[in-house]
């Protein structure tokens, strides 16, 4: 088999690790790949636009933003004429599968090719350009498409290729806006990229906390929606609010179609508030730059599943698209996904809006209406008769950036919902010590995009006369709901509590433990908050490493945290291209140790210039970070000199990713409502919660302490463990050993 890959479109982060991913495992199947360079125009002018591309063509790329084999926008691709040609040349190179990487006009384009082939193959010979038996031979064109497009506006994935990093591009925007708005009281209009879909809009204002934000798929319900915008952004500075932002999406209109533009925004802002008002339009900012380790990461595994895809010995496989749903790789016909996304474009010309949100599906449209409340200037007025509850909010364990997002997010949406929300200052500490008050709406403010812990946190787990000391104070501030937003050592409290409610009765109140820990060991979620910040100080941190590597032929040994989990060690080399990850899951043995020095020898022989190896800091506690790199250095003698980085504590720190933010507010919001649904209820349950394969799932506190690994603080199960085949192919041309784990 043969295979063309190529980028087409516009060009998103993370195309060039979706190619790296499709060319080393198409290599490790034993298929040959060719790039088809400048996407359909390529295919349309053949020639050397289409090549043969090896392993090495696509080293040092996983970094690189846009996409290294070109892409374009191909008229003559249009025409039945133009596919004509790009038919011929396919046959002529032997190709009979197609990876298709581009947005939904690509992926059209493939689908009509499809749709066309067998009579496209009939022409060609009719004209003489090719021959019967080779028609016959390449009638089952097998094609296979992955979305990179920064606007994630197609169905069939979770996450676009690029949309990630787009967020990134607008958060760290946004975020310096806000700060220079704050400075002076001023206006900010954010314009940012989405002609169908609010997408990057709707998820940027959720992250960066802004004041208001127009999409496409849900326009303002009034008329007169300039004077709500205008009271809510009033009514804020009033409350003392220095900046006001709000963040329009290119194609963002009002309920009868008319387009809202950022300017328009901005003239009713200056007219009817009189506020000096400036207009941001982030442009090609949002599709530029380094992809963020989530683009890197899906973008990899999607590629290597395209190839797998490929294998299917169906002989006239129908096209798909693979896509991200939950953590899993997904499969999904190309026919499909199309109608779906048309859907959505269809709906929001007819003005069934309702529709357009449907279609886009339960988290955006939870995503939405979380937004609706927190751009509120000020809380509801509480309906008569509502129940007012009085919840603490908490953090502990190690710090995690997003524990401000979350906490922020809990804050205002259970104030808006009339409750009493207490906040309790270093951790268990301060439940020990009484270190307790009322966090009211503007106490929060600026809250989202602040990294660290502004209530504070420790690991100190209570124990002993600890418990008197905490029951006191929680019957003193009539605490009737807990929210505990923390790490391992959080959770171990909480079981504490849990398992002591028959004695203390103040503990006997419904309690939920929200993951936040950089460390990603937590039990009842695939993800905790925190993981992807981590992550993309690491990914930035090893780049710049590789960099200083250019004129030597060097190998770094770069130790990540993660207590006993190796999910940042794994994720952290797939995301930099690293050709190892220890772990302490997996263990280290002398003879793993052997074999990775012949893999690095054979490695720099052939030409090799930089390697990398990732290491958890727990995986052994012998073969220490630096008993490695002196292992290496020594038996790498002229090859190579070693080099070790311990990362540290810049992996703790930093603002929030944009990805953790949302991740923070919507469990946040979760955890209040389930909460207010227990207090009171007749058998008030305790939980973790957590998302579960893309779904936000509650795990009973009962259940927790069989799914865990005490001794090595990480759950018993894992689901990252299985993406380590893909990520050892990858790095690594090494035929696989027998027995191998890798
Ligand atoms: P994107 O893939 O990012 O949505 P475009 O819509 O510009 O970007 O599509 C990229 C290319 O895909 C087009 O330049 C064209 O070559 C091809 N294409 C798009 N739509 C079609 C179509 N309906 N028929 C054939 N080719 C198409």
């Amino acid at each position: 088999m043969k295979i063309g890959v190529l980028t087409s479109g516009g060009d998103a982060p993370g195309m060039n690790a979706a190619v790296r991913a499709v060319v080393r495992m198409a290599l490790d199947k034993g298929i040959k790949t060719y790039a088809i360079y400048e996407g359909y125009q390529g295919m349309v002018d053949g020639g050397d636009r289409i090549r043969p591309i090896g392993w090495n063509d696509v080293g040092g790329i996983l970094h690189q933003g846009g996409t290294v084999i070109g892409s374009a926008r191909c008229a003559r691709f249009r025409e039945r004429d133009g596919r004509l040609q790009a038919a011929l040349h396919l046959v002529q190179n032997g190709i009979d599968g197609l990876i298709i990487i581009g947005g939904d006009g690509s992926l059209t384009g493939a689908h009509i090719l499809q749709k066309e082939w067998t009579g496209l193959l009939a022409e060609l010979v009719e004209k003489g350009e090719i021959e019967q038996a080779v028609a016959d031979q390449y009638q089952a064109l097998k094609i296979v498409g992955m979305v990179g497009s920064i606007d994630n506006d197609m169905y069939g994935t979770d996450m676009t290729i690029g949309a990630d990093t787009a967020l990134h591009r607008i958060v760290d925007a946004v975020d310096a806006i806000a700060s220079t708005a704050a400075s002076h009281q001023r206006s900010f209009v954010v314009e940012v990229m989405g002609r169908r879909c609010g997408y990057l809009a709707l998820m940027g204002a959720l992250a960066t906390g802004a004041d208001w934000v127009l999409i496409p798929e849900a326009p303002p319900n009034l008329d007169d929606w300039e004077s709500k915008m205008c009271e809510v952004l009033a009514e804020g500075r009033h409350v003392g609010r220095r900046d006001s932002i709000v963040i329009v999406a290119e194609g963002a209109q009002d309920r009868y179609g008319n387009p809202i533009t950022s300017q328009y925004v901005k003239e009713v802002l200056e007219e009817r508030l009189g506020e000096d008002t400036r207009v941001t339009v982030l442009g090609h900012v949002q599709r530029g730059g380094s992809p963020s380790a989530f683009d890197r990461n899906v973008s990899t595994l999607m590629g290597a599943d395209a190839v797998e895809a490929m294998l299917s010995d169906a002989p006239k496989m129908e096209p798909i698209v693979i896509g991200i749903q939950g953590n899993e790789i997904s499969r999904t016909p190309l026919s499909h996904c199309l109608e779906k996304t048309w859907g959505v474009a269809e709906a929001i010309k007819r003005r069934d809006y309702e529709r357009a949100m449907d279609l886009r599906g339960r988290s955006f449209s939870d995503a939405f209406h979380i937004v609706r409340t927190m751009v509120r200037a000020l809380p509801h007025e509480p309906e008569p008769g509502q129940r007012r509850l009085r919840l603490a909010v908490m953090n502990a364990g190690g710090p995690a950036p997003g524990m401000n997002t979350a906490v922020r997010a809990a804050v205002r949406l259970g104030v808006d919902k009339g409750h009493t929300m207490l906040g309790v200052y270093n951790g268990f500490r301060g439940l020990i010590d009484g270190d307790i008050s009322e966090l009211d709406w503007m106490k929060v403010g600026g809250w989202a995009p602040r990294g660290g812990a502004l209530l504070g946190t420790n690991r100190d787990i209570p124990e002993g006369r600890d418990f008197y000391a905490i029951a006191r104070n929680l019957e003193k501030h009539q605490v009737q709901g807990l929210l505990m937003i923390g790490g391992f050592a959080g959770y171990q409290s909480v079981l504490e509590l849990y398992a002591r409610r028959d004695t203390f009765p103040a503990f006997d109140i419904p309690i939920i433990c929200l993951p936040a820990s950089i460390n990603n060991n937590l039990p009842g979620a695939d993800l905790s908050v925190g993981a992807d910040t981590a992550l993309n100080s690491i990914a930035q941190a090893v780049d710049k490493i590789k960099q200083s590597a250019v004129a030597s032929q060097r190998t770094f040994v770069v130790e990540v945290m993660g207590h006993y989990c190796g999910y940042l060690s794994l994720m952290g080399a797939m995301a930099t291209g690293a050709e190892r990850a220890y772990m302490h899951e997996e263990g280290v043995t002398l003879k793993d140790l052997v074999e990775d020095v012949r893999q690095l020898k054979k490695g720099f022989r052939r030409g090799k210039r930089v390697g990398l190896m990732i290491r958890n800091e727990m995986a052994n506690e012998i073969y220490s970070t630096s008993f490695m790199s002196a292992l290496f250095e020594e038996e790498g003698g002229d090859l190579f000199d070693v080099r070790q980085a311990i990362l540290g504590h810049m992996q703790q720190g930093g603002d929030p990713s944009p990805f953790d933010r949302i991740l923070a507010t919507r469990l946040a919001a979760r955890c209040v409502d389930f909460l207010e649904a227990q207090i009171g209820s007749d058998n008030p349950e305790s939980a973790c919660i957590g998302q579960v394969q893309g779904e936000i799932l509650l795990t009973s506190l009962e259940d927790v302490p069989r799914q865990l690994d005490k001794a090595h603080s990480r759950p018993k199960t894992q689901w990252w463990l299985d993406l380590r085949t893909v990520a050892g192919v990858l790095a690594q041309p090494a035929p696989k050993k027998k027995g191998s784990k890798r």
